[in-house]
C-alpha cells in the first residue's frame, strides 16, 4: 500500500476499506489523512497542505477504495489540512459551521500570507533565525517551519483557500451502513474540531485533537475544553486512532497529548521559573514549546477559573 501515496504520503489499512495515508516527513502534505469507503462514496478526511499533495491523495484514495472521492471532510481550519480542498473541486466538503466561518473571515489575510513574495520573505527571515539557533531542538523546528513554507513556494499561484460548503455543528450521521458519524465536541485545538468515528471497528480520524510525536499546537483553541474534548473521545472507546500528524495511535497516544496540554496549563498556573511539570519533559527544547506557554499563561489571566468539570 506504501506506493499509492507517492513522495507525499504512506498508505496503511485500518480495516476493511478504511485508510490512513500518512504524511511522509519530506512529503509537502504536512497533515494525516484518512480514507473510507461509505458504500455508494469515498470519504476523505484533510486534504493536506498543496494541490501536489492533494493530487496523490485523491489518487490514493480511488486506488485504496476503488472509487473517486465524493466527499471530502476537515477536521479544521489550518491550512495543512484544509488548503488541498481545491484539488478535489466539485466535490462537497463538510466541515463544522464555526470552521467555515473562520475560513471565510480569514481568507483574505491567509491569501496574502500566500503570495510568492510574501513566502519568500517569510523563508529568508526563518532561515536567518534558523542559523542563530543554538539549540538542536529549536533548529529542528524552524526547519520544519521552513519545510512548510518551501512546500508552499513550491505550488505558489496554484494555492486558493476553499472553505467547506456543508456544515454541521455537534454530530452527524453520514449515509451508508456504516454508520459512519462526524463529531465536534466544540472548542479545543481549534475552536470547533470535527471528527469522524466509525463505531463498528471503533476507529477515530481525530485532527490535530490528537498528535504523536510532535507538539500539539494550542494557540487556536480553548485548552481547557481541549481536555473536556480528549475525555469525550475516550467515552467513545476508539480502539485504533488516526492522529493529525505522527503514527496510528489509541486512547494511550491520546493520554500523552493529554499530558501535554494539561501539563502546558499547569506550568502556566505556576510562578515563573518553577519546574515544568512531568508530562513536559519529553517535550522540552522547543520553540513550539515556548509558544504554547506564552499562549496558555494568557489565556489563563483572561480565564482564571476553569470550570470544576474541566
Ligand atoms: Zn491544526
Amino acid at each position: 500500500m506504501a506506493t499509492s501515496g507517492g513522495f507525499h504520503y504512506t498508505f496503511e489499512e485500518l480495516g476493511e476499506g478504511i485508510h490512513a495515508a500518512i504524511a511522509r516527513p519530506e512529503g509537502h502534505s504536512i497533515c494525516n489523512s484518512g480514507v473510507v469507503d461509505l458504500g455508494e462514496a469515498a470519504l476523505v478526511f484533510d486534504t493536506g497542505l498543496t494541490p501536489d499533495s492533494a493530487r496523490y491523495l485523491r489518487f490514493g484514495a480511488e486506488r485504496a477504495v476503488g472509487r473517486p472521492p465524493s466527499v471530502i471532510v476537515n477536521s479544521h481550519w489550518h491550512l495543512d489540512h484544509s488548503l488541498g480542498n481545491h484539488t478535489f473541486s466539485g466535490v462537497p466538503i463538510w466541515g463544522t459551521r464555526r470552521t467555515r466561518e473562520i475560513l471565510l473571515e480569514k481568507q483574505d489575510e491567509l491569501t496574502s500570507e500566500l503570495a510568492r513574495e510574501e513566502l519568500e520573505r517569510v523563508i529568508r527571515e526563518l532561515e536567518g533565525r534558523r542559523d542563530e539557533m543554538r539549540s538542536e531542538g529549536a533548529r529542528a523546528d524552524l526547519e520544519f517551519i521552513l519545510h512548510i513554507n518551501r512546500s508552499l513556494l513550491a505550488a505558489s499561484g496554484r494555492l486558493k483557500i476553499t472553505p467547506p460548503d456543508r456544515t454541521f455543528v455537534n454530530r452527524l450521521s453520514l449515509p451508508g451502513a456504516r454508520g459512519a458519524q462526524l463529531l465536534s465536541f466544540g472548542s479545543g485545538h481549534t475552536e470547533a474540531d470535527a471528527l469522524l468515528f466509525l463505531p463498528h471497528e471503533r476507529v477515530l480520524f481525530a485532527g490535530d485533537l490528537v498528535v504523536v510525536g510532535v507538539q500539539p499546537s494550542m494557540g487556536s483553541g480553548d485548552p481547557d475544553h481541549w481536555l473536556t474534548v480528549l475525555r469525550k473521545i475516550e467515552r467513545l472507546g476508539p480502539e485504533r486512532i488516526l492522529p493529525g500528524h505522527g503514527p496510528v495511535t489509541n486512547l494511550e497516544g491520546m493520554d500523552e497529548v493529554r499530558g501535554y496540554v494539561s501539563g502546558v496549563l499547569e506550568a502556566a498556573d505556576s510562578p515563573s521559573g518553577s519546574p515544568l511539570p512531568v508530562a513536559l519533559r519529553r517535550w522540552e527544547g522547543s520553540l513550539s514549546l515556548e509558544e504554547n506557554l506564552t499562549f496558555a499563561r494568557g489565556w489563563r489571566s483572561k480565564h482564571p477559573t476553569p470550570d470544576a468539570s474541566h
